[in-house]
């Protein structure tokens, strides 16, 4: 069949998080028949919850386990991502009801003592390994670039590196897909798919109603189908975190990622501070003793909050694949994967997006998203961070 006699194919996809939303703005844009299922809000999964950093350089210097077979490929995706989002800000501008607080004005990683600087000198080795431009000034440079921060022996700057707000995403994602034609439908669970001649045929809602459909997309986060075979089911790693309200001009100027914590200014004059790492934990509830632990290293890291105390705090599950690597393209025939976005959900969107594009009309995926097929030979049961 030519992709051209793909062109109005009916599209249900299952979940309105970062991947959900982004696939169905893209689908329907791309002139599908596109229907977007939650059980609960749109947008209110990891996607609102997240920090809404676009750390690619971070992630893959200092997070990314470089003996990891897809350390490369990944290094090289999250960076492919990056580079999507100044057009994805140009034309989501229009959707959004506020400012979408995005910039790409790099990230600084504050450094102490001796431990820590043994350590820039590992995350500067891995980042020349894979090719990403990181920065050490010390501490008067830091002083000049951030002086709401504590003092410190001197930071790594991740100048590519950058931030949007991941709330005001999830509005205009949702505005754009449904301008674009999309169908929605929030409180719709999906229980199970539907199948037939071998191929997945639509959905059962767990109302008792199907949704008949060419493909089926599964952007459903932490918490996949419960028929999901094991080799890509997801599981949730937790992360809380704090909001404050701060005056004009007293919050971070750039994404300060520290080694254990994080502190963005987002618009609005918030401040949010995270996050913890709690894998295999189900609940969304925050704990009193993982608040203060934040709001301790919130405010030595940057004094000026006081004792301010924080307006909120939240926390939201990220989806962790077996071996921590997305999850994009066919499982099988009519059924797309569109997850395992763990700690770059967010960031990743545009990817994820564009291997979805492709998977429906049987495209090969961009030649970066190609290692995360869901029948990549290495997606066993592995456990490690
Ligand atoms: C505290 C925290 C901080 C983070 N910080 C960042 C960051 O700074 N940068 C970054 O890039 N990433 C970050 N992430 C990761 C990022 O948020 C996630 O990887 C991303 O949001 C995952 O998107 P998703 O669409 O797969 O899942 P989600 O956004 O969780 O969406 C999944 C959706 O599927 C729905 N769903 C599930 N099951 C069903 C079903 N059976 N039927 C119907 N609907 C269903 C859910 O209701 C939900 O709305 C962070 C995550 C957390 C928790």
């Amino acid at each position: 069949m030519s992709v051209s006699n793909y062109s109005a194919l009916r599209i249900v996809v299952v979940g309105a998080g970062a991947a959900g939303l982004s696939c169905a703005w893209q689908l329907a844009r791309a002139g599908h028949a596109v229907t977007l299922v939650d059980r609960g809000e749109l947008g209110r999964g990891a996607l609102w919850a997240s920090g809404g950093m676009l750390a690619a350089g971070f992630e893959a210097s200092v997070e990314l386990d470089l003996h990891h077979d897809l350390a490369r490929a990944f290094s090289d995706l999250l960076q492919a991502s990056l580079d999507h989002w100044g057009d994805w800000i140009h034309a989501l501008q229009g959707y959004s009801a506020g400012p979408l607080g995005y910039n790409q004005d790099g990230a600084v990683t504050p450094l102490n003592g001796e431990a820590e600087l043994a350590r820039a000198d590992r995350v500067l080795a891995q980042a020349q390994a894979l090719g990403i431009t990181v920065e050490q000034i010390d501490g008067a440079a830091l002083r000049s670039l951030e002086p709401g921060l504590a003092s410190a022996d001197g930071a790594l700057v991740f100048p590519g590196d950058g931030q949007l707000d991941n709330r005001a995403l999830a509005q205009a994602l949702t505005s754009a897909a449904f301008a674009a034609g999309c169908r929605m439908e929030m409180r719709s669970g999906v229980k199970a798919l539907r199948r037939r001649g071998g191929a997945v045929t639509g959905v059962e809602l767990h109302d008792g109603r199907a949704l008949e459909a060419d493909r089926v997309v599964l952007a459903t986060g932490a918490q996949g189908l419960a028929e999901l075979p094991d080799p890509v089911t997801a599981r949730p790693v937790k992360g809380q975190m704090l909001g404050f309200e701060v005056e004009p001009g007293q919050g971070p100027r750039h994404v300060v990622r520290g080694f254990s914590i994080y502190l963005c200014s987002k618009p609005g004059h918030r401040v949010i501070a995270g996050a913890t790492v709690e894998p295999d934990v189900y609940d969304t509830e925050t704990t009193e003793d993982a608040q203060q632990r934040l709001l301790a290293l919130a405010r030595r890291t940057l004094p000026g909050l006081g004792d301010m105390a924080p307006v909120e705090h939240w926390s939201g599950l990220r989806p962790a694949s077996k071996d921590l690597m997305p999850l994009l393209g066919e499982l099988e025939p009519g059924l797309i994967m569109a997850g395992g976005g763990y700690r770059n959900g967010v960031l990743l969107a545009p990817v994820i997006a564009a291997a979805c594009l492709a998977a429906v009309t049987d495209r090969p995926l961009p030649d970066t998203a190609q290692p995360f097929t869901p029948h990549r030979a290495g997606l066993r049961a592995r456990r490690d961070h």
